[in-house]
């Protein structure tokens, strides 16, 4: 199942076939029901795109509602939901498969178009963020995603967390070994992560 097939059950969508032949740009799989490549003028994200013809009649969706671009959304069989990113994020303590899931702060950006063979079916997950996709396993988050909660109720700082700066009285609360652990860090792409979430 790919992220069109997903949204059609996810949100029950009605696909309206085309009459275009060809190779669809978007998922680079062949049609003969697609529709002409004819974007609006606010798309401007043609490097996501494949070679191909037409856009078949289920990527086709992904074009017809501002929803995806504009929100964060978690796409399950059952269930759409749009929410803020910190709030979807906790789906994954307890995910239900197969689930698709795009984070934005910008709401500009087509990412989810990168999102096309990124339905999860086990915890080894694929999710995108703006431009930016992660791949990890839910667990490694989830642990990474604790801890950073647990640094920020003891008044740690997220700068300090992503900088690896960490101010005197944060150096004398957690020591020194802590410390050396976190700024070894900094660079952990999921560690960064968990921090602009949590
Ligand atoms: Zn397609």
């Amino acid at each position: 199942m790919n992220l069109p097939e997903l949204l059609i059950l996810s949100r029950d969508l009605h696909v309206e076939l085309g009459e275009i032949s060809g190779t669809c740009c978007v998922c680079g799989n062949k049609t003969e029901t697609g529709h002409r490549i004819n974007f609006s003028g606010n798309f401007t994200n043609w490097d996501i795109l494949q070679f191909g013809d037409c856009i078949c009649e289920k990527c086709n969706i992904l074009f017809q509602d501002q929803i995806y671009r504009r929100s964060s959304w978690i796409a399950t069989v059952d269930e759409f939901k749009t929410g803020k990113a910190r709030e979807l994020i906790t789906f994954l303590e307890n995910p239900a498969y197969p689930f698709a899931m795009y984070l934005t702060w910008s709401g500009k950006k087509q990412g989810y178009l990168y999102l096309i063979d990124a339905v999860n079916e086990s915890e080894y997950v694929t999710i995108g963020f703006d431009y930016d996709i992660y791949s990890f396993s839910i667990p490694d988050f989830i642990d990474y995603y604790n801890e950073v909660k647990s640094l920020l109720v003891q008044n740690v700082i997220k700068t300090e967390l992503l900088t690896g700066n960490f101010r005197f009285k944060t150096f004398e609360k957690l020591g020194r070994k802590k410390i050396e652990e976190l700024e070894q860090r900094k660079k952990v792409r999921l560690w960064q992560l968990a921090i602009k979430l949590a």
